[in-house]
């Protein structure tokens, strides 16, 4: 049975050492989540992960959501039970506003409770996080009414979130949508259609579900300019805030699928429901951008907390498994074998996948404290450059992070060889589950095109700007130091290769789209491969000013830092070479086929 433990030391490092969480004190927030604040909610939130999801992560997938005969669903034995621990315990809110119940923490905090929850057990994590979603768009759109009614139970996770977009014909092409909403002339809506896929659409985990469905409303225009969000509850609230009556929404269907079994992923029909409009009409994909934008840093955040996990297994095997003997010569002549740890092929697996985790941790952390900039900062100009940051991150975020989070579970996968394919040792779920992280909240192609297409030229191209002076800046500063020569050289190369191809999107891409949509793919893995090793040289930089300071008793685990590190830009970052060259290379040979000839 795998096992799991949250990794608080490595967090904290990033808060303290990399990334200075006190100079983040003028925002609102942060002052309560001081140190021993953090300790205690991160060692809280780790023992209940490592306690009590865990052990349901696997007993949760055997079981599966089953839909009974009434249409009501119920979630895998103890889901139940976890899910009012969690209540209980306040998480849900932790980042929400106090108005509405919440404990107004920055939104860093919620971040990393979500990689926790995330690794123990992807499947039930998605019940929360989708609700701080449904929060974050009914906080940033609601009229007072809506946000009086729906947000204090969401908070409180008394009830919970969806996001329905799907329909059968109508994945990444949301114009095509055919969900209609007709007024009501009370300012209510009647909503009828179809959506599929819909996660946690139904389940027995909270009293009430409130669904943000899209729909067209009558005479809108065709297409994405004719889209409306609405709020759906499953059972109707009174003036008082009692719950009344059922809506016209149920499940009709849950769907046998790869992975996350303890999910719910339902077909929904709503059949003349109710709904309020959330937002303006027409505006509705703008509402959802609100949802989705979070959602897709949780969704890359899932590709790291499978990694992640997958990872510690990995370790405890190859550490325990007796096979071959060392090339360098037997290290355990004790034993019958020497634990497959001494091969320097089963270290290159666990250091790529550790390199990548921890770096990935970073990058999450110092985007979601951009988040809070942008939420909270006071200072309009300081908002905005956080705004920059997160629009053209969170693309690579969710494509780099979820495609090498896949990638790395099947590589941990590796290490058990074939016991890493028997269902019982755990790591064939990790796969599975982590599969799907590729393909919702936007398939990873789109990703790639939403960054090349428009993150990239929006606003003249200053997100994409800034960060390079960013990086550009940090190596300047490095430029001096000898011990941090094998880092910053290899990240300089590497944004070299990036800033050549985002040069070579400008003057080829406008004259043959196709050669964007080509590349894209490859730019954003450059782009994540670049972020990534910016991520270790502060890492490395942090470690070593530490070690230098004395360490503390962490000498070992910084240490290890500056190795990781090493092993990243040696033998990672290189890749960046290849992407360029084939981002040159253009579309011609992927183009020229013509579809018959497939
Ligand atoms: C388990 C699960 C849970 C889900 N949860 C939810 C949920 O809670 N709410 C919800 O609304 N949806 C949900 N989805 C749906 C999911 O977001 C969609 O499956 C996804 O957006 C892709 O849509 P599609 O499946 O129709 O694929 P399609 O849109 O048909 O795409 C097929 C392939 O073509 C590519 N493609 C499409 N258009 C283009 C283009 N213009 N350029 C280049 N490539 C393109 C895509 O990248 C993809 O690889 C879930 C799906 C699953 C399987």
């Amino acid at each position: 049975m795998p096992t799991y433990k949250a990794p608080v030391e490595d967090v904290l490092f990033l808060l303290n050492d990399v990334f200075h969480i006190e100079r983040y004190n003028n925002l609102s927030g942060f002052a309560e989540a001081s140190p021993d604040v953090i300790e205690a909610i991160l060692g809280e939130a780790a023992k209940f992960c490592e306690e009590i999801l865990t052990p349901l992560n696997r007993t949760g997938d055997e079981e599966g959501c089953r839909r009974h005969d009434d249409a009501s669903v119920t979630t895998p034995k103890g889901f139940k039970q976890a899910y009012q621990q969690l209540v209980d315990g306040g998480w849900v809110g932790i980042s929400a506003p106090a108005e509405f119940g919440g404990q107004g923490l920055p939104s860093f905090m919620t971040e990393v409770v979500s990689e926790f929850l995330s690794s123990a057990n992807m499947a039930f994590a998605m019940y929360p996080s989708l609700t701080q979603g449904a929060m974050a768009a009914i906080y940033a759109h609601g009229s007072p009414e809506l946000k009086a009614t729906y947000l204090p139970p969401l908070v409180a996770g008394k009830w919970t979130g969806t996001m329905n977009l799907t329909e059968a014909h109508c994945g990444t092409d949301l114009g095509q949508l055919r969900t209609k909403a007709a007024p009501q002339g009370d300012g209510s809506y009647r909503i009828t259609g179809t959506k599929i896929f819909i996660s946690a659409g139904e389940h027995d985990l909270a009293e009430n579900i409130v669904h943000l469905v899209l729909a067209r409303i009558e005479g809108a225009p065709q297409g994405v300019k004719g889209i409306s969000l609405f709020v759906v509850p499953k059972l109707l609230p009174n003036p008082d805030g009692s719950l009344g009556k059922r809506n016209g929404v149920s499940c009709g269907s849950i769907e046998e699928k790869m992975g996350i079994h303890g999910n719910s992923t339902c077909v929904m029909n709503y059949e003349d429901a109710t709904g309020w409009l959330l937002g303006e009409a027409n505006r509705g994909l703008n509402a959802m951008f609100t949802m989705m934008n979070g959602a897709r840093l949780g969704v890359g955040m899932q590709g790291l907390a499978q990694s992640e996990v997958a990872y510690q297994n990995a370790v405890a095997y190859a550490k325990e498994r007796l096979q071959g003997r060392s090339l360098s010569g037997t290290k355990f002549p004790d034993k019958p074998a020497d634990p497959i740890i001494v091969h320097p092929d089963i270290r290159r697996v666990l250091l790529s996948i550790r390199a990548f985790n921890e770096a990935a941790r970073a990058l999450i952390m110092w985007t979601a404290l951009q988040h809070d900039v942008a939420d909270r900062a006071e200072e309009e100009k300081a908002r905005q450059a956080a705004d920059d940051h997160m629009g053209l991150l969170t693309p690579v975020i969710k494509g780099v992070l979820t495609d090498t989070g896949f990638a790395n579970t099947v590589m941990a996968q590796q290490v058990y060889g074939g016991h890493g394919y028997i269902a019982e040792t755990g790591m064939e779920q990790f796969v599975r589950d982590a599969r799907i992280a590729m393909i919702y909240e936007g398939a990873n192609g789109i990703q790639a095109l939403d960054l090349v297409g428009r993150k990239l030229g929006k606003d003249g191209g200053r997100a994409v700007m800034a960060f390079f002076n960013e990086v550009q800046a940090f190596l300047k500063e490095h430029s001096g130091d000898e011990a941090m020569k094998p880092y910053v050289a290899p990240l300089g190369e590497a944004l070299g290769h990036l800033q050549q191809a985002t040069m070579w999107f400008m003057q080829n891409a406008v004259s043959n789209p196709d050669h964007a949509g080509a590349g894209a793919t490859d730019y954003m893995h450059l782009f994540g491969l670049v972020v990534l090793g910016y991520m270790w040289c502060r890492m490395v930089a942090a470690a070593r000013h530490r070690l230098a300071a004395g360490a503390d008793g962490a000498a070992q685990r910084l240490s290890a830092k500056v190795v990781t590190g090493r092993f990243f830009m040696e033998r990672m970052l290189p890749e960046t070479a290849a992407q360029l060259a084939r981002i040159r290379s253009g579309a011609a040979s992927t183009m020229e086929l013509p579809a018959e000839a497939f």
